[in-house]
């Protein structure tokens, strides 16, 4: 059996190697049940993914094309260097693919109602979309301190006519609203499918969001071959949850011959613990938590670790179960790439291609890099572009101390 064969196989059911699995209260199990059914006989019906196929051609720019950065390329003198656009689909990021995907199988379902978690934003706007396009009612919690800070994200939101529930519980962050959400879902999970964001949480929900955004690597893997007419040497991604790297990864998973490099958020450095690497260096160690076992960045009690990233989207402290076993067998390597070199890559990449990438993408971006820099000019690497960076616009004028845009928000925002 191939690997990408191994991660969708009814063995073993919603294990990969030793993570993964389902820790929840009983109260949910039937629900989670229901889910593994629809979703097992929609991946049985080809229909099915035809279906998902259209629906992501005409509502979300797919097929993503794949960008050559000749200029960077040149620039840094080494492998030619490949973007995977996901930047380009609707609002913004590969999340659409995941959030579509998604709510056809809540169609299949029958259910009237979603409900979703967000930290930064960009999940619970993407599930919003998804609810309007769909017909769907749409709950969305976000603790009250990400309220705060995501003032633009909870307004598109409520226009998209998703009620935005601010979660005071805790530390009033992206935890706490999980939290909110399983007790939401656990009243109403009769009409309601609970939208995760990424390839984590309990089975099925890591394979899910796995198969949706699978449509990222098969599309690259035939991409490639078609132009520059031969597969990347390497493949890049970020990794917060995994969804993005996992999407990518699937395509070129049975290719033994092609690196696969996740890149999580170094922060201010690993050894200053100011990050949200997991993987990387081994940082994290396994435990179950939130309904699945994984790597965690966790002390030596089991007390989850505070995470920092200029990237809003990597700051989370487990990973995908899938991610961890492939780091486990050697398959995927993780590297991590600091805050200041993704602003220091992101400027490069701005000027010299006019991309402006997300924070969390630019991670993989950095580190590709890196390595391209020592690879030979007929080498090729591939970087996931999971999103763009119009939504980071307050970071990134921020870190680069750009003197207009304080007086703007000093004049515009400080009179709120
Ligand atoms: C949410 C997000 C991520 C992190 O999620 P993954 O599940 O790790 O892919 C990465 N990039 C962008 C642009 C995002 O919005």
């Amino acid at each position: 059996m191939g690997l990408v064969d191994s991660i969708f196989s009814h063995e073993r059911e919603g294990y990969y190697g030793e993570y993964g699995g389902a820790f929840i209260p009983e109260i949910l199990r039937t629900t989670l049940d229901e889910l593994i059914d629809v979703f097992d006989s929609a991946r049985s019906d080809p229909a099915f993914w035809d279906e998902f196929l259209q629906v992501m051609r005409t509502y979300s720019c797919r097929p993503t094309p794949i960008t050559h950065l000749e200029n960077l390329s040149n620039e840094v003198g080494g492998a030619q260097i490949y973007l995977k656009r996901e930047d380009l689909n609707h609002t913004g990021a590969h999340k659409a693919n995941n959030v579509m995907g998604q709510g056809l199988l809540v169609r299949r379902m029958g259910k009237k109602r979603v409900i979703a978690e967000t930290g930064a934003g960009q999940h619970g706007v993407a599930t919003a979309t998804m609810a309007a396009r769909l017909g769907l009612q749409c709950t969305i919690y976000m603790g009250a301190v990400d309220v705060e800070r995501q003032r633009p994200n909870v307004f598109w939101m409520e226009q998209l006519g998703a009620e935005v529930v601010s979660v005071t519980d805790g530390s009033a962050t992206l935890k706490d609203a999980i939290n909110e959400s399983l007790r939401d879902w656990a009243h109403s999970m009769a009409n309601t499918h609970y939208v995760l964001g990424t390839a984590c949480g309990p089975h099925p929900f890591p394979q899910i969001v796995a198969y949706f955004q699978r449509v990222i690597g098969e599309e690259s893997r035939e991409q490639m071959l078609s132009a520059p007419g031969c597969l990347p040497d390497k493949v890049f991604a970020c990794v917060g949850g995994g969804s993005n790297a996992t999407g990518i990864f699937l395509g070129f998973l049975d290719d033994p011959q092609v690196e696969l490099v996740g890149v999580e958020a170094g922060g201010l450095g690993l050894a200053t613990g100011e990050h949200a690497a997991r993987l990387a260096g081994k940082v994290g160690s396994p435990g179950v938590a939130q309904g699945y076992k994984t790597y965690f960045f966790q002390d030596s009690e089991g007390q989850m670790q505070h995470t920092h990233s200029v990237a809003a989207g990597l700051d989370y402290i487990g990973v995908s179960p899938i991610l961890a076993h492939l780091s486990d067998i050697g398959r995927v390597r993780v590297e991590s790439a600091t805050d200041k070199e993704v602003i220091d890559v992101l400027k490069r990449m701005m000027r010299a291609e006019g991309i402006i990438g997300a924070l969390e993408s630019t991670h993989a971006v950095a580190a590709a890099l890196r390595e391209a820099n020592s690879m030979s000019a007929d080498e090729t690497v591939l970087v996931n572009l999971s999103g763009r960076g119009d939504k980071d616009i307050f970071t990134i004028a921020d870190a680069l101390e750009d003197e207009n845009w304080k007086r703007f928000l000093k004049d515009k925002v400080g009179k709120l």
